[in-house]
């Protein structure tokens, strides 16, 4: 059986609809790309919405929200993918980081107050593979010290906190829009906020620091081209018309392996904060002693299963470790985590079948 590491659900309606704008004016910003957004927004619940090429992009501007001076810092996890991170480098800032939580894997409320400096500015939590972080504490911390929080809810669309979509809680939320996200776009991103200025902000910043109603060649600001094209707008729209069934059968998905896994000898699979009332799955991550992790990984190869050490962590790779100076031991539990997770192969058409298989070699390795 051949399985891949993830794969996008595209529909003949998805394609239809990326079609339709071939047959328009309209190929970069257009009417799409207008409706998308405000249809993102509607859906996540908050009042703006303004889509981007990348998720990176949508972290980038968040950051110019909060404009930062040289050297000024935002609390951030280290288990995570690299961008949410580099936005803060980006901008002449510095991330601080903070241990995560040996359950959820998302940052551990309990250390961002110590690492609060009269340089602190913001917070920038990441909901890791689609599990809203501890928002209650995050959120009574940056109240307390007066703190802006960017969600990175780049892997979490859909997922709920007490009730509560995730990126409806900080400043403003990114998403993201690869293919091997829960809905893609090709490549996309979308930044949300209920914030007036913000939203103005970000507008001008993808679209070459334009003022809102300028001349096209009048500059107000430094910006980029950050602009979200109509095709992958038509796809974003077409893809979160189904967004909650999609979320349904990754649910599924997540729930059959579970259950399989949960027999197998020496595999911890995810554990899901009694809060989190929704998850978004995004990935599936189990986890093995470390010692047995790479040995899996390489067992499943031989067997046509595909796998991920999936985060390794930040403050560990070659250019963190020489801007400042980290080393092994300076986040144990992160490294823990990045030593013992292994992500299984997961998308919202995976069959029964193929849950199955995966989880038979991965019982059969681990029995030895
Ligand atoms: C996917 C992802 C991003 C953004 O990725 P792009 O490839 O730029 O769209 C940012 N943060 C996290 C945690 C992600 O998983």
């Amino acid at each position: 059986m051949e399985i891949p590491m993830s794969r996008p659900m595209i529909t003949q309606e998805d394609i239809d609809e990326v079609m339709s704008v071939l047959k328009t004016p309209f190929l970069s910003m257009g009417p799409k790309t207008d409706r998308f957004e405000k249809g993102f927004a509607e859906y996540i619940g908050t009042k703006y919405g303004v889509a981007v090429n990348a998720g990176t992009s949508a972290l980038h501007i968040a950051i110019r929200a909060l404009d930062l001076k040289p050297g000024e810092e935002v609390i951030t996890t280290p288990f995570s993918f690299i961008a949410s991170s580099n936005c803060i480098l980006y901008e002449g800032g510095k991330p601080v980081f903070v241990d995560i939580d040996p359950k959820t894997l998302n940052i551990d409320p309990s250390g961002i107050s110590e690492a609060i400096t009269d340089k602190t500015k913001a917070i920038l939590p990441v909901h890791a593979f689609g599990q809203p972080c501890d928002m209650k504490a995050v959120m009574e911390i940056a109240e307390d010290h007066g703190l802006k929080v960017i969600e990175d809810a780049c892997e979490s669309v859909g997922a709920e906190y007490l009730g509560k979509k995730a990126g409806t809680f900080g400043l403003c939320s990114t998403f993201a829009f690869y293919p091997n996200k829960q809905m893609t776009t090709g490549e996309g991103g979308l930044l949300l906020t209920d914030d007036e200025d913000v939203y103005r902000l970000a507008r001008s910043l993808r679209n070459q620091g334009r003022s809102e109603n300028s001349q096209w060649l009048e500059h107000e600001r430094l910006g980029y081209n950050y602009r979200m094209d109509e095709m992958s707008a038509a796809l974003g729209l077409s893809q979160l018309r189904r967004i909650d069934k999609i979320l349904a059968m990754r649910q599924k998905v997540a729930e059959g392996y579970t259950k399989l896994l949960s027999a197998a000898g020496g595999v911890q699979t995810p554990v899901i904060d009694k809060r989190v009332n929704k998850m978004s799955w995004f990935v599936y991550v189990a986890r093995v002693s470390p010692g047995m992790r790479n040995k899996l990984m390489d067992e499943l190869a031989k067997r046509g299963v595909p796998s991920k050490p999936y985060f390794t962590t930040i403050h560990l790779q070659p250019f963190y470790r020489k801007l400042f100076g980290f080393k092994e031991g300076d986040f144990p539990v992160c490294e823990e985590a990045s030593r013992s997770c292994i992500a299984l192969p997961f998308f919202s058409e995976m069959s029964e079948d193929e849950v199955i298989y995966v989880c038979e070699q991965v019982k059969e390795i681990m029995r030895g």
